[in-house]
């Protein structure tokens, strides 16, 4: 077969058939996995490059930058001092000349000949004595009107790996431009795509290779940002379906256990709607021979400890046994406490078990509620009787130690537990939707009755004496506050002595009459424990700690928070730290602490102190800041998005009609 046919490619064509791909080039391409003609075809561009506007010589001395069609008049090597080759051209068109210089590129001599037309485009620069354009790119006009693949257009800039230039890309790619019809398949039907209003797939990939406005990369990026939601959520319902595959504890008639109905009755309070639907839908699920993937999804204070109990509780009426996980010591310490003081008090007898690094109790064959960190993952063995994993904060367990905990809980005779994971702030329901399916996910969207919203104040510097007035006479009336120490990027160390310093400098002086504790990442879980039990018992007015308290914590009495150089933090962050105060029936204040704020951050902070639902506050984030950043890398699923904008609910929601059409119809 001729190299250079392309009516012959398929899909499936391996690239060293294209023209110009030897072995040293196949074997670049294999490293960053493409093999294939499709692989290339579906290698897009990450940025765009706008050489369209094409200067006249005189315009581009004027802007100093820019794109002109010149002829070459002369070029020529010569050496610099270090020995190094220095070419230099002379351009010309019909307005003027102007030189132009590249560095250790001799070869150019050849490739630009004179008298041949070429455009160039790069800056200009007049470091030594003259005006030169300095290694400017360039390409040959073939024919007049056009031909070009690199410049005069709106270029695509490929993601590159060592030896594989952008401009080789466009090359390879630029011989299939009118085979992309034949090459892409649309799995997609034409009805679907005319209802929705879909580009054709093979059109949108035309149009990320070679737009030639704006609006095409916007429409290809839309077209195949879809694709990827459809397939995110392919994959979540295959890892779903997996699982329903597999056998469960069945908990029979979970919703009648009776010591749960106890321990409702017994509750200081009614449980929300909202904690009643999710309950309902949990017990339903415990009650399936399948076991349940179910997500929790709810603001901070919404009152998921409490549904998740109330399922353990049920669990144990049927003899069987649940984990709950935290993500850290002091949480674990403090649902073992919690789970502890509720069943005691509505006279349950269930025995709880506390297990982390520092107690590793030994765990009786019989029924229990497990309370533990990542200790548990670690553990040998557990009891054979796990019928519920709860995953408390979700976002902090890695995947690898999810499947570690899953392994470990299977039974010997293969039964799988349920699992139940509770959110640490909301995360969008648009976005659960794709990711979870509308049947798995749980949300609570309401808060407890009574509950004040904290109010938030973004407090610039020259106000700062002001507030800690405002706080020094609060906290001596009985309130109690957290000051936050600044986010010190991937350093517990430095943070641990910031908040040191802050404790001290505060001690001594804003705060001389108070009592005043401090609590950081590099201190003992022993002491940690012993500032949190003091602080919980009202034994000192204010706590300085580091972003460590963000997770969980509940502590009625505080009602003040300062957050230092608060434009650091990112939103999601915030409103889980924010979440600390504010759980009694006080109104609670929360002081945003800016030194030298961007407009940006000013902006997040103000739509922050003006907002106190999380589901409101995560979706800003999104839109703000990308899932990345929101969510962790983590959650890698989400990384791989490179067109969707899972912020935009019409994209998302579009996706989700796409995809159920497409299910049914398999
Ligand atoms: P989160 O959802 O952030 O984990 P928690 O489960 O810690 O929240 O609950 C926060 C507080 O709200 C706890 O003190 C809990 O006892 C209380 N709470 C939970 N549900 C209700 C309710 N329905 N009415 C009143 N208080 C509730
Ligand atoms: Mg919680």
């Amino acid at each position: 077969m001729a190299k250079d046919t392309p009516g012959r490619y398929t899909p499936e064509t391996p690239v060293p058939t294209l023209p110009f791909v030897g072995p040293s080039y196949e074997e670049k391409l294999e490293r960053i996995g493409i093999l294939t003609i499709k692989d290339l075809l579906y290698h897009f561009p990450f940025r765009y490059e706008d050489t369209r506007d094409i200067s006249t010589v005189v315009e581009l001395r004027e802007k100093g930058e820019g794109t002109i069609k010149t002829f070459v008049k002369s070029i020529a090597n010569t050496r610099t001092r270090s020995r190094k080759f220095l070419t230099k051209a002379i351009l010309e068109d019909e307005t003027g000349s102007i030189s132009a210089v590249w560095f250790n590129q001799p070869y150019l001599t050849k490739t630009l000949k004179r008298d041949e037309p070429f455009m160039f485009s790069g800056k200009i620069s007049t470091k030594w004595g003259s005006t030169s354009l300095m290694n400017p790119q360039y390409e040959k006009i073939i024919s007049e009107g056009g031909g070009t693949t690199h410049l005069g257009k709106l270029t695509p800039i490929y993601p590159e790996t060592y030896g594989l230039s952008s401009k080789w890309l466009r090359a390879r790619i630029k011989p299939l431009e009118n085979a992309i019809p034949e090459l892409v398949d649309d799995h997609i039907n034409e009805e679907i795509r005319e209802k929705e209003g879909l580009l054709n797939l093979s059109v949108a990939i035309h149009k990320l290779h070679f737009p030639g406005e704006i609006s095409d990369i916007e429409e290809g990026q839309e077209r195949l940002g879809i694709d990827e939601l459809i397939e995110i959520r392919k994959q979540a319902l295959k890892t779903l379906a997996a699982r329903k595959k597999l056998k469960s504890v069945q908990i029979n008639d979970a919703e009648e256990s009776e010591a749960k109905n106890v321990l409702l009755k017994s509750l200081p309070f009614t449980l929300t709607n909202a904690q009643k639907e999710a309950l309902d839908e949990i017990l339903d699920d415990l009650d399936e021979d399948s076991p349940m993937y179910r997500l929790l999804n709810g603001d901070v204070g919404s009152g998921k400890t409490i549904v998740a109990l109330l399922a353990a509780v049920a669990v144990h009426d049927a003899e069987h046994s649940t984990v709950i996980m935290a993500p850290t010591t002091i949480l674990a310490e403090q649902h073992y406490q919690t789970i502890s003081d509720t069943l005691s008090d509505a006279n349950i007898d269930i025995p709880v078990i506390l297990m982390t690094s520092q107690t590793k109790d030994e765990i009786p064959q019989t029924p229990h509620i497990i309370v533990g960190t990542h200790a548990v993952i670690y553990q040998s063995t557990l009891p054979e009787n796990i019928a519920l994993v709860i995953i408390d904060e979700q976002h902090r367990f890695g995947v690898t130690q999810r499947k570690k905990l899953e392994k470990l809980t299977t039974g010997a005779d293969g039964r799988s537990p349920h699992y139940l994971t509770m959110t640490a702030t909301p995360i969008p329901r648009t976005l659960t939707m794709v990711l979870y399916g509308s049947t798995n996910v749980s949300t609570l969207d309401e808060m407890p009755p009574g509950r004040l919203p904290s109010e938030t104040h973004v407090v610039p510097k020259k106000k700062r004496s002001e507030a800690y007035k405002w706080i020094d006479e609060h906290t001596e009336q009985g309130d109690q506050a957290f000051i936050i120490c600044p986010l010190v990027q991937d350093s517990d160390k430095i943070q641990a002595k910031a908040a040191t310093e802050e404790f001290k400098r505060l001690s001594k002086d804003i705060f001389k009459n108070r009592k005043l504790d401090l609590v950081h990442g590099q201190m003992k879980e022993g002491e940690k424990q012993s500032a949190l039990t003091k602080f919980r018992n009202n034994e000192t007015d204010i706590l300085v700690a580091t972003s460590v308290i963000e997770v969980g914590i509940d502590i009625p009495n505080a009602t003040i928070m300062v957050i230092e150089d608060a434009e650091r933090f990112g939103l999601a962050q915030l409103h889980q730290l924010r979440g600390r105060i504010g759980r009694g029936d006080k109104q609670s204040y929360c002081f945003l602490f800016t030194e030298y704020p961007s407009d940006e951050a000013q902006e997040r902070l103000k739509y922050f102190s003006s907002h106190s639902s999380g589901f409101e506050v995560a979706e800003y984030d999104l839109k703000r800041r990308g899932p990345g950043e929101v969510y962790g890398i983590r959650q890698s699923g989400l990384l791989s998005l490179r067109f969707a904008d899972i912020s935009n609910p019409k994209q998302l929601k579009k996706a989700e009609r796409i995809a159920t059409i497409l299910e049914s119809s398999v």
